[in-house]
């Protein structure tokens, strides 16, 4: 039997009709969610349009005997819609919370996010590389200023007064200083941890001085006025010219692979005698000339010699009694040519693209 429109009895059988309905609906998505629940509430009890509030306004229109159980079926509907509505809400809200942990809970069949780690700069890795071949000789590391004083940076190491590299024009000069020896100056090579190493200690030495040395080059593929680079002395009773090139040949074979070998040029330098120019048989060709060592089978890597006895004599070693070595070669050279890196002032410009590579 149908209630008689505008009952009730209708309203109650429109409430359970609409809840089924909006719960079976809203299955399809993963069910009632707080909001729908909210708006059957304002639907239902709503102060100003709820369906149960309009009833009530509808009292003063029932006759007068049948008022009592017209109010009171309108509040045992109110009750009930009430009761209706605050279940469903429980369950959206335990179905809203459980979605929001599920959101932070790990799925551990997403792909990992890349989590961005540190990499060694292509210079540190040289370095270290180097240092490595040297130590398996025995080689100790040493350290020093990169502002230092002339007669670190030049008298001590036999540069003449009038010799080209103490000109303002090739090196950075500090304000501060003194005049002559103690004119301050950023270092041009890290030969002034040679001599203060000696001044320290008596032989033997065995060191390395790696480092950051400035000159008063403008910036190109090839120039930087900052560049790196590694310095090593031996200093001992008996040390001849064939343990130095001895030891270059070591280094060659240690760092470059066990077939290359050393070729010597003599060449000047201040602070030896005989200076030589140490080139490397080319890895890239086999010596057989390739664009990398300019179709000459060998690539120059670093200079060296005999220490200069007045070198010796300047860092307190006895030079009657006491012999020599020293060489140095260019990190930043180094590197550009075992990784192939064509322009210098990629290692400088921390670009991220280049940086982030396994060198
Ligand atoms: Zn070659």
């Amino acid at each position: 039997m149908t209630p008689p429109p505008g009952s009730v009895e209708e309203a109650r059988l429109l409430l359970a009709s609409e809840l089924e309905e909006a719960v079976r609906e809203a299955a399809a998505r993963g069910g009632l969610l707080p909001a729908d629940v909210q708006g059957l509430r304002v639907r239902w009890l709503g102060k100003k349009q709820g369906v149960v509030t309009a009833l009530l306004t509808r009292l003063r229109d029932v006759p007068k005997d049948e008022k009592a159980a017209f109010g009171a079926g309108v509040n045992a509907l109110k009750q009930e819609a009430e009761e209706r509505l605050a279940r469903l809400e429980a369950e959206a809200e335990a179905r809203a919370a459980a979605a929001a942990e599920a959101a932070k809970a790990v799925d551990v069949t997403l792909p990992p996010r890349a989590f961005p780690t540190g990499r060694l700069h292509p210079l540190t890795v040289v370095r270290r590389r180097i240092e490595a071949s040297f130590r398996g000789l025995g080689y100790e590391v040493a350290d020093g200023p990169e502002i230092e004083s002339d007669w670190y940076n030049f008298e001590s190491l036999n540069f003449a007064p009038d010799h080209p590299a103490r000109d303002a024009v090739d090196t950075f000069f500090v304000k501060g200083g003194g005049e002559g020896r103690d004119a301050l100056l950023l270092r041009t090579h890290t030969s002034p941890v040679q001599m203060r190493t000696m001044e320290g200690r008596k032989p033997p030495i065995r060191v390395l001085c790696p480092g950051r040395v400035y000159r008063k080059d403008d910036i190109d593929p090839r120039h930087s006025p900052v560049f790196h680079q590694m310095e090593g002395l031996v200093v001992d009773e008996g040390i001849t010219f064939a343990h130095l090139r001895g030891t270059l040949a070591a280094f060659a074979r240690s760092f470059f692979g066990g077939r290359a070998e050393v070729r010597l040029a003599p060449t000047f330098f201040p602070f030896v005698e005989p200076g030589v120019d140490c080139a490397v048989s080319c890895v890239f060709c086999d010596r057989k000339g390739c664009r990398i060592c300019s179709y000459s089978g060998w690539i120059e890597i670093m200079g060296a010699g005999m220490v200069h006895p007045n070198v010796l004599a300047n860092g307190g070693i006895d030079p009657e009694r006491y012999t020599g070595f020293a060489f140095g070669m260019g990190i930043d050279r180094i590197a550009m040519l075992v990784y192939g890196i064509p322009d210098l002032r990629l290692l400088f410009e921390n670009d991220l693209r280049f940086l982030d590579r396994t060198w």
